[in-house]
């Protein structure tokens, strides 16, 4: 095909695509972490009505990612396409409903346009290919449950578990690294968190954090293999330190509130993923090894 032989020859053109199409993806991530945990919260209610023997609830409208199609929480208006764009639409509406004026989030936008320029960054770092194309893949579904996370403190099984069969079947290809150290990476992250998780209980009698944060971190082990799995959590927990101190401070919250793992977890893995090795040997020579 010609379009993708430009791509393929052309940096520029492919860094550019990819930004636009991580606009659109980030469009649509808005729609799943809004939506999902609530279709998950409906689908768990019509699941326990049937286990317990309840009758089930009157005939409720659909409600999936493509209906009901989106409008205005405030006045109900039916957002048009062109009211839909990307970023420009935010921009060309100053952030106001175009009907009622009631404000519009700016975590919108803002999603859109994180999506975007790691997507471009993406392309940047591995260059047209299949490398490329599946951590496109695997950026956009941590985004999505990284923020769903931090919403709902949940991290839904249909986004960590597709991702992790997918990061299995391309190192079957070799694609990030060998298939028996991605088999091992997704058997020791889970079973790593999950010590831990047992070991904090049996300490202080409570949960630290939720069998998501396992299957997520065998999730990054699937796609760079068992090595990037100490990385992930020393930067995780560094991460975790950072961010943590920041939104105590805007927040002004006690250290009691629950603060997802989720997240720290998705962008230390992403960081390991990407820069693992220079990080491991730049340190080792740092330390004198
Ligand atoms: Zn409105």
């Amino acid at each position: 095909m010609p379009l993708l032989d430009y791509l393929a020859t052309t940096p520029l053109a492919f860094i550019l695509c990819a930004l636009l199409l991580g606009l659109i993806v980030g469009s649509f991530l808005n729609v799943v972490i809004h939506r999902l945990p609530k279709m998950l919260e409906r689908d768990w209610q019509v699941q326990a009505r049937e286990i317990l023997n309840l009758p089930a609830e009157t005939a409720a409208p659909t409600y999936n990612l493509m209906l009901p199609h989106s409008e205005c929480p405030h006045c109900a208006h039916r957002i048009r396409a062109w009211e839909n764009l990307p970023i420009v639409s935010y921009l060309v509406l100053r952030g106001k409903c175009s009907n009622c004026r009631a404000p519009i989030s700016p975590r919108y936008p803002l999603v859109e346009l994180a999506c975007g320029v790691i997507s471009a960054f993406v392309a940047w770092h591995f260059g047209y290919g299949w490398q490329a194309g599946a951590f496109l893949l695997l950026s956009w579904g941590l985004l999505a449950m990284s923020l769903i996370d931090a919403d709902h403190q949940l991290l839904p099984d249909a986004l960590v578990l597709p991702l992790l069969w997918l990061g299995l079947i391309a190192n079957a290809f070799g694609l990030f690294t060998d298939l028996p150290s991605a088999l091992w990476g997704a058997v020791c992250g889970y079973l790593s968190l999950w010590a831990v998780f047992w070991l904090f209980k049996l300490v202080t009698g409570k949960d630290g954090m939720g069998y998501g944060d396992f299957k997520l971190l065998a999730m990054l082990g699937a796609w760079g293999g068992w090595q990037i799995l100490p990385l992930t959590i020393l930067l995780s927990s560094l991460v975790g330190a950072v961010l943590g101190v920041i939104m105590l401070r805007l927040r002004n919250a006690q250290t009691s509130t629950p603060i997802p793992f989720g997240p720290y977890l998705a962008i230390a893995g992403w960081i390991a993923l990407l820069w693992g090795d220079q990080i491991t040997r730049s340190y080792l020579h740092f330390a004198g090894f």
